[in-house]
């Protein structure tokens, strides 16, 4: 049988074995954190604390009554320094609690693992209690999860799809928790499965990760209602409609979200935060990321406190002499960073390093009108056009060409012999389109 995929996307050079075989491990305490008030999608939380207060670790220090948006917490026991603006790895700035780090005689052992069934957590329970630690998507979109599990009435779901595909090139952060949290990854699907009501769960895992995929599979061998899916390695994989079509052949409709098919799609690192939330009380305060490229001395697998700075990582790791530029998440998708003071939030899968022969400095040159762009955008849109309409400032007719399906993969700037920065375009075009639109 051939391996489940989509239509279009491209294949650049994989680049995971600078760090895919380096096991998961824990960094130096940092002597400060920095908590910014806004690491999800949605309204940003308010402080609850103020300058001075002594905070405990997985302490719940931010929050806001709004539906799309959830609390932050201490990452490690405290002072409040200050609670200013601070650069922000995606926002360029904002609101941030700054807190000076003390030893913490409690530590891990403030959260016992309790066996929990499932069965006994109603649906409202668990996105309380996922709510309540904070949860955002950690794949990197940091959604708030307990909306995610709440779909509105009349819309069904009947399956959830985990996400292992791990598709941007040099990031390795699931696959090893795939390795070494099995466990915990099918406690939180099947918690995702309850919250929803859906009836089958699966987990599409790229065929670059084999070893994934039999671990996966051993453990769900009795398991009737989940199945492992190895999908093709191809980037997006691991878009949510991607995933949706290679897995469950439904087309999401323009303009619309996996929960119109019937689909909630999760990260493996998102189900493992609902497992510690669901049988330790564990607020997300920690979260593994890759940190990597040909500009790091020492590429590995961190768990890190939520709000370490770039800096402490960099240190940690090591910066090559020739190291260039640095983005935070993968090279498709990733944003580059200007400020080593950025801290690692919710939604920070990796830290890459890139090396001054790897950083391209070509000017852009006119369109040949090639039509790759076309032949590889994997939602079937116009990236061509759509760029030449941002150019022009022509904002009102972005939305004959679907501008707002574009998910910002980066496709169509990756394949573009012109080196049109078509994707900063589309992302200029969707912030204009959306102003006269809203
Ligand atoms: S137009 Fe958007 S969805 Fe299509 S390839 Fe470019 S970035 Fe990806
Ligand atoms: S890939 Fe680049 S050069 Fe080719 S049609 Fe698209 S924008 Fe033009």
């Amino acid at each position: 049988m051939r391996t489940k995929t989509f239509k279009q996307g491209i294949h650049p050079s994989e680049e995971k074995e600078l760090s895919r075989d380096k096991k998961i491990e824990s960094i130096p305490l940092p002597s400060k954190v920095i908590v910014p008030l806004s690491q999800h999608t949605g309204a940003p939380c308010k402080p609850l604390i103020d300058k001075k207060d002594a905070v405990e670790r997985g302490q719940k220090i931010g929050d806001v009554d709004a539906f799309i948006s959830c609390p932050v917490h201490s990452p490690l026991k405290g002072k409040v320094i200050s609670i200013e603006k601070h650069p922000h790895p995606t926002l360029g700035e904002a609101e941030a609690i700054i807190i000076e780090v003390e030893e913490d005689e409690k530590g891990e052992n403030r959260w016992s693992e309790k066996e929990v069934d499932l069965s006994s957590l109603s649906p409202e329970e668990i996105r309380k209690r996922v709510r309540e630690a904070g949860i955002a998507g950690m794949g990197g979109a940091a959604f708030p999860t307990h909306v995610k599990l709440s779909p509105p009435s009349g819309k069904n779901i009947d399956s959830v799809i985990l996400n292992g595909c791990e598709c941007e090139p040099y990031l390795t952060a699931d696959y090893r928790l795939m390795m070494e949290r099995a466990e915990d990854c099918l406690f939180g699907l099947k918690a995702i499965m309850r919250a929803t009501g859906a009836q089958k769960g699966y987990i599409g895992i790229e065929d670059n990760k084999k070893d994934a995929i039999k671990i996966m599979k051993s453990l769900t061998s009795g398991e009737n209602e989940i199945e492992v899916v190895p999908l093709k390695t191809k980037y997006p994989q691991g878009g949510e409609k991607m995933l949706i079509k290679a897995i469950l052949g439904r087309e999401v409709p323009s303009g619309g979200l996996p929960l119109d098919v019937g689909v909630v799609v999760n990260n493996v690192g998102t189900a493992i935060a609902i497992c510690e939330a669901l049988k330790k009380g564990k607020p997300l305060i920690e979260r593994v990321i890759t940190v990597t490229g040909k500009g790091v001395e020492k590429p590995s697998n961190l768990l890190v406190p939520i709000g370490t700075p770039l800096r402490d990582i960099l240190n940690y790791c090591g910066l090559k002499d020739n190291a260039k530029a640095i983005i935070m998440g993968g090279p498709m998708m990733g944003i580059s960073q200007y400020s080593l003071d950025c801290p690692v939030i919710k939604g920070t899968s990796g830290i890459l390093v890139l090396t001054e022969d790897e950083v391209s400095e070509d000017e852009e040159q006119p369109c040949i009108r090639c039509a790759r762009c076309v032949d590889h955008c994997p939602m079937g849109l116009f990236p061509t056009t759509l760029a030449k309409l941002v150019k022009a400032e022509r904002w009102e007719e972005l939305g004959e060409y679907n501008i707002m399906d574009c998910i910002e993969c980066g496709c169509c700037t990756y394949v573009c012999p012109s080196k049109i920065p078509i994707v900063q375009l589309i992302k200029w075009g969707k912030n204009e389109f959306r102003k006269i639109t809203s």
